[in-house]
């Protein structure tokens, strides 16, 4: 039998219950499709961190394949037309993918069954849970989040599958070298992609610094490494698995004891896993200005706003920090998010949905469903029972960031700008 595996975000050899199903083939092609543009949005691209890290994450999945004897195919183009010219070229009987949250990714998957004369199978490792574990079927998954954490909170967690000790041998196929990244790591958040990079993250916030041991007091920190775990680009692409993590901070737990901390950080990967099920259930209404609301939602969209606020330049020392460090790095602390995101809903008045995609582009850890969820519980439209939330950003600034170091590091402080502009040569020059 020839099966083809496509990769998608599920950058890993360990803990991935599709690779392992399709490990006793007798031949087997693996491939990943560079993802397209979203269909509606006017921010397009992927920014240039997003692509290295994406570059480094594909590099290093590769350098693991070769040592089982194994390849990865990298392409560009729609799935749903690579995948079934694939199955007719290499004849291959059967086909494997990771299930994904988002509506767009799972329409690919239908339109895909579609067109391929072989069976399709759809893995899920992207939750901590399975869907049979759930208490509940995903149809009735509770409204927010605390009801939501109530119910899982005490499952007990599986454990984590080993990488496969051999795979099959690909067939022959033009595996073209995978290009170099456009850019390096910023200095203020050396992450590498891989799986690799990620369990030393993994280990060290966890095990050698026990930097888990201050997570509740250092959470809010503004700048990368120095407070969170900063997991999440490597959850998002699928190097390390959710569950993966979990059963470390649950294994430091049995030899340290759990506090505040440690039960903090396992409650936010159940936001994680709350944002998954919430975006499975939700489809198309994710997307929507009122989410899955049947009121009418302020919506607006003012150009040159939008680009002060894309370029770090507003009347916001710290939101303009916020901005410039998300498209320097590539991320953004999850208080620096909210902040960024308060700013352009309830300040600007723009529709949330211009901020998502320009956080889409940038973020290494662009996580369709957390992404998009966030937003939506921000602007009011999605999982807040509170009707979203409007942060006071004078007050933001002194208590998160009192002496001014972040907004001095990030270049925060902008000249004022003209409220009005009557002519171009008065247009506002932003340099990203
Ligand atoms: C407007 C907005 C957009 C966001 N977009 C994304 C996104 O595209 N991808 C993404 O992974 N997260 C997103 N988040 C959630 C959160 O900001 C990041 O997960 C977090 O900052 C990542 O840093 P960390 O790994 O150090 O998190 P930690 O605080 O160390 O938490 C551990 C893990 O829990 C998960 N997690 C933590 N907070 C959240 C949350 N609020 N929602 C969902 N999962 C969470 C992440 O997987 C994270 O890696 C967004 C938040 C906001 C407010």
């Amino acid at each position: 039998m020839r099966h083809l595996y496509w990769f998608r975000n599920d950058l890993r050899l360990n803990d991935n219950p599709g690779l392992l199903a399709h490990a006793q083939a007798e031949r087997l092609l693996l491939i990943y499709i560079w993802p397209l543009n979203q269909p509606w949005c006017n921010v397009t691209g992927m920014g240039a961190q997003r692509e290295r890290f994406l570059c480094e994450s594909l590099q290093a999945l590769r350098k693991g394949l070769s040592k089982l004897g194994q390849n990865l195919l990298v392409m560009h183009g729609a799935p749903e037309s690579i995948i079934p010219q694939l199955v007719q070229e290499h004849a291959i009987d059967r086909v494997g993918a990771s299930r994904a949250p988002g509506y767009y990714e799972r329409r690919t998957l239908e339109l895909l069954a579609a067109r391929l004369p072989v069976p399709l199978d759809i893995h899920e490792n992207g939750t901590l849970f399975r869907e049979q574990e759930l208490p509940f079927p995903p149809g009735a998954l509770p409204d927010h989040y605390t009801r939501f954490r109530e119910q899982l909170q005490e499952l007990p967690l599986r454990q984590p599958l080993p990488r496969p000790d051999t795979l099959p041998h690909p067939p022959a196929a033009p595996f073209h070298p995978i290009p170099d990244p456009p850019t390096r790591p910023h200095t203020a958040l050396p992450v590498r992609g891989g799986s690799l990079a990620g369990n030393r993250r993994l280990r060290q916030f966890v095990f050698e610094e026990q930097a888990i041991e201050h997570y509740a007091q250092r959470r809010n920190c503004l700048d990368g490494l120095d407070g969170s775990s900063t997991l999440s680009p490597w959850l998002a692409n699928g190097c390390l698995s959710a569950l993966e993590v979990a059963t470390a901070v649950r294994r430091y737990e049995r030899g340290h004891g759990d506090n505040e901390s440690t039960r903090w950080l396992l409650h936010e990967l159940l936001w994680r896993e709350f944002f998954h099920w919430r975006a499975y259930r939700d489809d198309i209404n994710l997307f929507r200005a009122g989410g899955g609301q049947r009121r009418l939602h302020h919506c607006s969209f003012e150009p040159r706003s939008f680009a002060r606020w894309c370029a770090g330049d507003t009347e916001y020392a710290l939101v303009n920090a916020v901005m410039r460090q998300l498209v320097a790095t590539g991320w953004a602390s999850n208080r620096g998010r909210q902040i960024a995101a308060s700013c352009l809903v309830d300040e600007l008045k723009l529709d949330w949905r211009y901020g998502a995609a320009f956080f889409e582009k940038h973020l290494l850890d662009y996580d369709v469903a957390s992404n998009y969820g966030n937003w939506q519980y921000i602007a009011g439209s999605g999982a807040d029972p509170r009707g979203g939330r409007h942060f006071d950003l004078a007050k933001q600034a002194r208590e998160h960031d009192p002496e001014g170091t972040f907004t001095l590091k990030w270049g925060g402080e902008r000249p004022s700008q003209p409220e009005y502009v009557n002519d171009a040569a008065d247009w506002p020059i932003v340099d990203p």
